[in-house]
Parts: C-alpha cells; structure tokens; sequence
C-alpha cells in the first residue's frame, strides 16, 4: 500500500462517504452500522481497501473493466502526457489519439470501418439505436423502426438502453419505456425447458434458439424491424455462451429480412474472450459494434460505436439534405485522454500477449469450474469463453430451482472474507437466476486461478 495515504486520513474518506456519496446498484442502509468499502490502491491484480486488506480481484474492478490490470503507468503517463499538450476540444473536430486509436481498432476489426466516440456502453448502444432508427427514417420511409433485443441481455441504465433490457428485475419501476423494443428469447441451453425446446441439444438446439428471433420477426412485420441487438456472451444475465449452430443462424436471419446487426461488445471487448472481439468466433458479420469497459481498461472514461463504410455511408450520400448527416453530439466523446488510454491498453494486450495468455487461463478456469461442479452439487451449469466464466447455482440440479439469493451471496461474501473478489448475477425474481462470475484481469496467471477456485471450493463447502 502507498505509504503515503495514513491510516488517519480514512475517518474524514469514510465520513464524506457516508454523508455524501450515492453508490451505483446497492442498498445504502447497511451502512448506517457498517462502513461503506472503499477501494485507495490496486496493482496487477490486486487491490487493497481502506482498512488495509489485500484481495485478489476476480472480477477486474467489479464491472468486467480493467482488462490489463492495475498500477499501469505506461497508461498513465501516455494520458498525462496528451493531457498537457491538448485534453480537450469538440469532437467535430479531430485529434491526434482519437485518429490513431481510431485507425488501430479498426485493423482489429475486419470489415468495420469508423468509429464514434462517447462515454459509456449505455450511450454507445444509444447511438447505434439512433442511428438504426435514422436509417429507418432516410431508407425505408419511417417503418422498420423496431429493434429486437433479447431476454437476459443488458444494454445499459438510460433509458433507450433499458428500453432494450432483457432483465426484468432491472427495469422494475423506471417505465415507461420506449416505443418499438421487441423482446426475442434467451439462448440459454441449460434452461432451454422454458424455450419450449428440451427435446433439442447442440446444434439443432442452436438453430431453434435463433429460429424463436425470426418467429418474432414474422410476428411483428420483417418491415417494421430495423436491428438485432445482442451481446456475443450475455454478461450479466447469467453469462451465457451461444450454443452451437446460434449465431450462423442469426447472421441469416438478418441478412434475409434486411436487419442490422448491433453486437454489444461493451463486457467482451478488446480482450476478453480471447478474441479481440467477442463476434470474432463466430464468424458473426455486424454492422454495429458498440464497446466500453475494456478499451482503456478503466484509466480514462471512453466508448465506441463502431460501423461499416456502408452505414457511414447512408449518413453522407445526400449532402443537400440538411437533416441527412447523423445529428448527434456527445460533449466528452471527443476527450482525449480516453483514446489516449485506449492506445497504450492496446500495445499493452499486443506486447504482453495478453489474447494468448486469455485463452490459456480462461481454459484452466473452466477446467477447475468443472472441477468444482463435480464435487459440489450446487453448482448446476459452468459456461465461458475465455476470462468470462461463470457457475449457475441451484437448489436442486434436477429440477434446476434457483439457490436461494442469500445463500448466493454468502458465497461471494465468503469469498471476500477470503481475500476474493467474485461477482454473482442474482436476483430471485423468476426467469433470472444465480450465477456466481469471474472475470479476472487478462494478466492473470495459473496461480491466481487456482486461488479464485480455491476460495470458491471452500465458500460452497462452508456456506452450502
Ligand atoms: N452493455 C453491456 C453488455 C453491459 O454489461 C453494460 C454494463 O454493464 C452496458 C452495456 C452499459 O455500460 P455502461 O455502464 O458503461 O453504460
């Protein structure tokens, strides 16, 4: 820990905390007996919080987000550095990192080609609605305004974005919503029962999954329907890989009825699943590509929507229409100090070796899952894709009835008390279901998988 940050300075942190901040997604009233938690320092992957404890962090800063781990400062000084010479100016005019990051990511991304910038995956999956629904307006007279978007996937807290939610407890209370979100079902093989599809498995299951979106599009008018929206792997809805046979079946789907594809790669972007992209095992071909947490890996606010020439395109072929071009602004979309950041993360995953490293540790952490899975009976489902796993926890593996919530999180508490930090996506309201997360940073090793899974092993063996 920084020997500069004294104990004594933490009662005025923790009273400020206390008196004045508002935490995201938790409830406050604990804290009137306990302390909030408060995180003062991180390196690699480890971060120590105000009390002095070390944990080791499974979830990389909570949100799937710091990629290359804490204490950079390469990241650091490449942000300071850009900072001092220009931090910022409207995004109608270019800079320097936002061109070159621009130029970077695109070579990561065959068949894509520009990109817009803001600040959070919430607004990047805004823009690409927007956009979805201008081309509605300049290319199909004002129909195919609808954007299909799946249950369980998350797109973020505005409100167009929870439009587009596919999880239930989340939206609860926020509507109304907008207009012409249409929902299309899970893909979730472990639960396929409640798709109507058990008697299916591997790639026929695949298939029909997908085939339920184009039973939607037939339901609503293929006129009406402007974009697809979905995340590669569900994050939060329970991490969800695709079964076999899903995607290629969806690319079709799209490419008979006239959809846009939209892949929100906000979680599984730029590194995560061993890929640079989530889409990219899929052979999936999008249109738009939106994406946050990872790209400067937390050291600089900065988000992408990312489209092919011939989206781009659309928004310039009749420059004597004056509300043709994509009339949109976002005031902290053109800072530089995010693809400033998002550079140096960049070079950072290319020069260690990070998609390699990815791909190696993610296999060993669903190896140990599996593992775990075989000794505890409450562990129903393991999933995964690179460093993006998670362990769906039932009551009873035969009829799958969800852990009960509390239980759930006595594990990750456990896990805590361990010096663990794991994530569980657990709300008790029905269709959802608990699965403990892990996410480690991509610069993770053997033994810092084996620790995670060492500390889950011994949370379900005393809390279970
Ligand atoms: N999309 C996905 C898949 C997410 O998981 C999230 C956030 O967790 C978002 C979008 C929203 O991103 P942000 O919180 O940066 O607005």
């Amino acid at each position: 820990m920084n020997a500069n940050f004294q104990s004594n300075d933490l009662g005025e942190v923790i009273e400020a905390d206390r008196a004045h901040l508002w935490h995201h997604l938790i409830q406050h009233k604990p804290f009137e007996t306990i302390d909030p938690r408060i995180i003062v320092e991180g390196k690699g992957m480890r971060v120590w919080d105000a009390t002095g404890k070390e944990h080791l962090d499974a979830v990389s800063g909570g949100v799937w987000t710091v990629n290359v781990g804490y204490g950079r400062e390469s990241i650091a000084d490449a942000v300071r550095e850009q900072l001092v010479k220009m931090n910022y100016f409207a995004n109608s005019a270019g800079s320097i990192p936002g061109s070159l990051f621009a130029k970077k990511l695109i070579e990561k991304m065959p068949g894509m080609s520009r990109v817009y910038y803001v600040n959070s995956g919430s607004e990047a999956n805004e823009k690409a609605f927007k956009m979805i629904r201008q081309i509605a307006h300049k290319k199909y007279g004002g129909k195919k305004t609808k954007i299909l978007y799946r249950h369980r996937d998350y797109h973020g807290s505005t409100l167009a974005a929870m439009s587009a939610g596919g999880q239930d407890e989340r939206n609860a209370q926020y509507g109304p919503f907008a207009p012409d979100f249409v929902r299309v079902p899970h893909c979730l093989e472990y639960r396929k029962e409640e798709l109507g599809l058990g008697h299916l498995s591997g790639a026929d299951f695949g298939r029909a999954a997908a085939d339920l979106i184009e039973e939607v599009i037939l339901r609503e008018g293929p006129e009406t329907v402007g974009g697809l929206c979905l995340e590669p792997v569900t994050a939060g809805g329970g991490v969800i890989t695709p079964p076999e046979g899903y995607w290629e079946r969806v690319q079709e789907i799209c490419e008979k009825y006239d959809i846009l594809l939209h892949i929100d790669e906000v979680v599984c972007g730029v590194g995560r699943t061993g890929e640079w992209f989530g889409y990219q095992h899929y052979g999936i071909k999008p249109d738009f590509v939106t994406m946050a947490k990872g790209v400067a890996s937390g050291y600089a606010a900065i988000a992408c929507c990312v489209t092919t020439e011939k989206v781009f395109e659309m928004f310039k072929e009749d420059a004597s229409d004056p509300m043709g071009y994509f009339r949109d602004i976002s005031t902290f979309g053109g800072c530089t100090a995010g693809p400033a950041a998002a550079l140096e993360n960049m070079r950072i995953i290319e020069d260690e070796g990070l998609l390699e490293n990815t791909t190696k540790m993610g296999e060993r952490l669903l190896a140990n899952l599996e593992a775990l899975k075989a000794k505890h009976p409450v562990i129903g489902d393991v999933r995964g894709k690179g460093l993006f796993a998670g362990a769906e926890l039932v009551a009873d593996r035969e009829t799958k009835q969800p852990l009960d919530e509390k239980l759930c999180q006595a594990v990750v508490a456990d896990c805590m008390a361990q010096g663990v930090i794991i994530g569980v996506t657990n709300r008790s309201l029905p269709g959802f279901n608990n699965t403990l997360c892990f996410s480690p940073a991509l610069i993770c090793t053997a033994e810092d998988i084996d620790a995670i899974t060492e500390a889950v092993d011994k949370a379900l063996t005393k809390v279970i």
